[in-house]
């Protein structure tokens, strides 16, 4: 990627970015366009240079951020009517490591409204258009990102992914996508989906790219108690894998995958083994299990995180409401997407008292044996490889009303989450009809740059 020196300008890069973005207008990127300020930032980059000040690692590099991370700059929406007017008074701390290495953020991008769904057709404002056929659904959540850095608008761009939100929407787009190992980077200012599997990560264009923004964002925080002692410090190349053992997952390359997606992973097995790895079949029946779990996991959390929508603190409030009953119920129908609403029924439902253990305490008892049954395989495997998908982008409408359909497309990405595992959306090849297929590489956990280690030798290929 392109940063700031006395020969290239940041204001030419913010303005390149910000041109092409506006030419793009009909994939429905953007919910707004950060321009003004943008611009008065670069220039102030530009004035730095010419005075011969220090710059950051990113000085003047225009990048997205999915509309789901707090920033004063502009309202800050998770693309839902609940936050539509909403201005945050802080900033994410990704989002603020980002701009003091000399980053700019150009605009904020479309999504499933609080990153519930895997098509941006969630989104209050209308859905994204895929990067390579605008007939066919961007991915999601973070849609908008992807396609933003599919479409060369911005070298790099921020997503969230709680259960494949940035490893679907990438695959779906070509481009390399990023979930952290659980806790690798603060989730402090994003507003929170499912607080034990949201991870904060990125999209790029290249292995090399997104390990510089993820060396940025990952870290300490002391505002996310969760968060990890700083490991993303490595240079890329000093990141190798130990022993080049790689486990091909069996059971997710069989039954309802497109036989596109599988011949994609099989050849990048090949062109692992032709790189001096040693690449061999493992079976995790498990796995089968994970999209249930997830769906207890994941809507239960939800439904907590969205309980302080209530129209009294923040966020939109219904002018129909005439009592305090009135309030909570209109200003929450009004504010959700159906989506939300379908997790937040789901949610309460299994942590209600009788169907508590039944569910949730049941489903947790299952994420046990998920996260078992991969600390045994790492035992053998530096990473494991499967696909990301089930198959290609699907076409806008496809899936609307059938959400259990929808929830199936998650089948191959909610695992590694469950176990707080870092896994990476890497392009590998494209169907027939010319749509980007991208494997999945996921290893232990702190071994992300491990994994981009790996991704890059391919590409270098
Ligand atoms: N598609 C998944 C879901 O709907 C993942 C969403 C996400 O990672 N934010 O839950």
């Amino acid at each position: 990627m392109k940063i700031a020196d006395k020969e290239t300008k940041a204001v030419d890069l913010v303005r390149r970015a910000l041109e092409r973005a506006k030419a793009s207008d009909d994939y429905h990127v953007f919910i707004s366009l950060n321009e003004a300020n943008a611009l008065e930032r670069a220039k102030n980059i530009d004035a730095k240079i010419e005075r011969g000040e220090k710059v950051g690692k990113l000085a003047g590099v225009p990048f997205a951020l999915k509309d789901n991370y707090l920033s004063p700059e502009g309202n800050t929406t998770a693309a839902a009517k609940m936050l539509e007017d909403f201005q945050a008074p802080v900033t994410a701390t990704a989002v603020a490591k980002l701009e003091a290495e000399g980053a700019i953020m150009i605009g904020r991008t479309n999504l499933d409204a609080y990153a519930h769904g895997g098509s941006t057709e969630n989104s209050y404002f209308g859905p994204t258009s895929n990067a390579f056929d605008k007939t066919r659904v961007a991915g999601g959540s973070s849609g908008g990102s992807a396609v933003a850095v599919a479409l060369d608008i911005v070298p790099f761009a921020l997503g969230s992914d709680t259960g494949g939100s940035i490893r679907q929407p990438a695959s779906y787009n070509g481009v390399v996508g990023v979930k952290p190992t659980y806790g690798a980077v603060s989730r402090y200012g994003v507003v929170a989906m499912a607080s034990s599997t949201d991870t904060m990560g990125c999209f790029a264009k290249n292995a090399e790219d997104a390990n510089l923004v993820m060396s940025i964002i990952a870290g300490q925080d002391v505002k996310d108690s969760t968060t990890l002692k700083d490991y993303w410090t490595r240079d890329l190349e000093d990141a190798r894998p130990k022993r080049k053992t790689i486990g091909l997952i069996k059971d997710t390359l069989g039954k309802g995958i497109d036989p596109e997606v599988s011949k994609v992973v099989r050849d990048y097995a090949d062109k692992l083994k032709k790189s001096g790895y040693e690449v061999k079949e493992i079976e995790m029946p498990i796995l089968k299990y994970a999209l249930a779990i997830y769906y207890i996991v994941v809507p239960a959390e939800v439904a907590s995180n969205l309980n302080r929508y209530d129209g009294i603190r923040y966020g939109h409030r219904s002018s129909e409401a005439n009592d305090l009953d009135e309030i909570y119920q209109k200003t929450r129908n009004e504010g959700f997407m159906p989506e939300n609403k379908r997790r937040i029924m789901i949610g309460n439902f299994v942590l209600s008292s009788g169907f508590y253990d039944a569910y949730y305490l049941k489903a947790q008892k299952a994420r046990t044996l998920l996260i078992q049954a991969y600390n045994k395989a790492f035992e053998e495997f530096d990473a494991l490889l499967c696909p990301v998908a089930p198959r290609p982008a699907f076409k806008i409408g496809e899936n609307t009303d059938d959400p259990l359909q929808m929830y199936m497309e998650d089948i191959l990405t909610v695992p590694p989450s469950l176990a707080g595992l870092p896994a990476m959306s890497i392009p590998a090849g494209k169907s027939k009809t010319g749509l980007p297929i991208n494997i999945q590489l996921v290893g232990p956990r702190q071994s992300d740059q491990m994994l981009l280690n790996i991704a890059a030798e391919l590409e270098n290929r």
